[in-house]
């Protein structure tokens, strides 16, 4: 398939990365569409660990050109950050292999200072945030209050938009937070030690994706978290602030004229949730601990534990259904390997009603779940290659979920390593 969408399925951290890192093999250019470093993918190949944060999965093989869209926040300073890791560990980023598209806005770092002082303000009701910035940076964006990329090429006019959002940021943050204003000085030193050391990766990434596209190129569109993110569909307010959703992905690439062949909806065999909110098949005690243990289910980029759960048949289908998934890899199966009995979250209770649908966010303060038991397989998959390979009660738990959540699961994975897969 030409143009294809990976997609979180679930809350994020579904196992995407992995899943980019197989794929990229069949694909000659990787774009991430939204969101900015505040999630995290952990890929491992042969080449090492990695976790990857704004960069796309592909900069891990040789041959494929990485873009970031215009959806991206782009945050200059952990961007260099991550480079400089990936290089470390003998992976080479140049102009050649990553594309930052011109329209792209810049993550400034009034952003992340914002949603440090918002949290602090919010004290125990606060939402989790990473404080990487990202709701600040898209509420500017959306106000326009943001810099493109592009305009690092312009150093005037660069000089003269920032110069001018910083007098107008400072109002907020010295009246409404009670926060020192942020210096000129502070700001230049800033785009000279981070900002300006992007120009040369920074083009019409429209340009070269629609040429892309007309010479035959296979394009793959990764997202960052997972449908219970999205900032419109999601479990508001509890979401990330830009779309998820596969079918922004055509915009925030920057190529809203194409056309998406596939979307590979990425589901994990049990469910995980990171920060606050509601998470209605959630676990816990010493059952919690030991499949969050199984799992090592601890966040990416903040090292936080996750919360953890079974499968919620419930919020995956509709996960699948909102993404317009056209078939769905099903990652970590080898993690229940431990259980007798597997639980599943098959419907909520909701005001004593039992419901297979997906609720209004307000509704999900008051959802129970309904759990059902399924056999479990005991014995170590994670050698399993073929669908065969896998025992009887491993393959009646794929075709299980499959059947409840009304798409093909094509791809099961069995362990975090590249050939960890069952392709069926
Ligand atoms: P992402 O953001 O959706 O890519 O997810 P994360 O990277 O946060 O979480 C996936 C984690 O699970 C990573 O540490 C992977 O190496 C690991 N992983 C992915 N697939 C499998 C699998 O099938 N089995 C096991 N045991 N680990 C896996």
């Amino acid at each position: 398939m030409k143009n294809c969408v990976i997609a979180g399925i679930n809350w994020g951290d579904e196992g995407k990365g992995r899943m980019v890192d197989l794929l990229t093999e069949e694909y000659d250019v990787v774009v991430r569409y939204q969101g900015g470093g505040n999630a995290g993918h952990t890929v491992i190949n042969e080449k090492g660990k990695f976790a990857l944060h704004l960069l796309p999965s592909g900069v891990l093989r040789d041959g494929v050109v990485n873009v970031l869209g215009n959806g991206v926040a782009l945050d200059p300073e952990n961007l260099l950050r991550e480079i400089a890791d990936v290089e470390s560990k003998g992976v080479a980023v140049t102009p050649a292999n990553l594309k930052i598209s011109d329209r792209a806005s810049l993550l400034l770092p009034w952003h992340r200072e914002l949603d440090e002082l918002e949290e602090k303000r919010l004290a125990d009701r606060k939402f989790g945030s990473t404080k990487q910035g990202i709701a600040p940076f898209y509420s500017d964006k959306y106000a326009k209050k943001t810099v493109l990329a592009g305009e690092l090429l312009y150093p005037d006019r660069f000089a003269s938009h920032v110069e001018e959002l910083l007098d107008w940021k400072n109002l907020t943050l010295t009246g409404v937070y009670g926060a020192p204003a942020m210096t000129g000085e502070e700001i230049r030193a800033w785009a000279d030690e981070y900002a300006l050391k992007i120009k040369p990766f920074i083009c019409d990434t429209t340009e070269f994706l629609e040429k892309s596209a007309l010479t035959g190129k296979k394009i793959l569109f990764e997202a960052q978290l997972g449908t219970l993110r999205d900032v419109d569909f999601g479990i508001h307010p509890y979401t990330t602030s830009s779309n998820t959703l596969a079918a922004y992905a055509p915009i925030g690439a920057g190529v809203p004229f194409l056309k998406i062949d596939e979307v590979i909806g990425v589901v994990k065999a049990y469910s995980t949730c990171v920060g606050e909110g509601p998470f209605v098949c959630e676990m816990t005690g010493a059952e919690a601990e030991k499949l969050r243990e199984a799992g090592a289910e601890y966040g990416a980029k903040t090292g936080r534990p996750r919360r953890v759960g079974p499968v919620d048949l419930v919020a995956t289908r509709y996960g699948v259904k909102m993404q317009g998934t056209t078939c769905v890899a099903l990652t970590k199966l080898d993690v229940l390997s431990y259980m007798d009995k597997i639980p599943v979250c098959a419907k909520y209770e909701i005001g004593g009603v039992a419901t297979d649908r997906f609720p209004f966010p307000a509704a999900l303060d008051d959802a129970k779940p309904v759990v059902e038991y399924f056999d479990g397989w005991k014995c170590d998959i994670s050698g399993a290659r073929k669908w065969s390979d896998l025992p009887r009660e491993a393959r009646e738990y794929v075709e299980m979920i499959e059947k409840n959540i009304g798409c093909p699961i094509k791809y099961v994975s069995v362990g975090p390593e590249r050939d960890s897969i069952i392709v069926r």
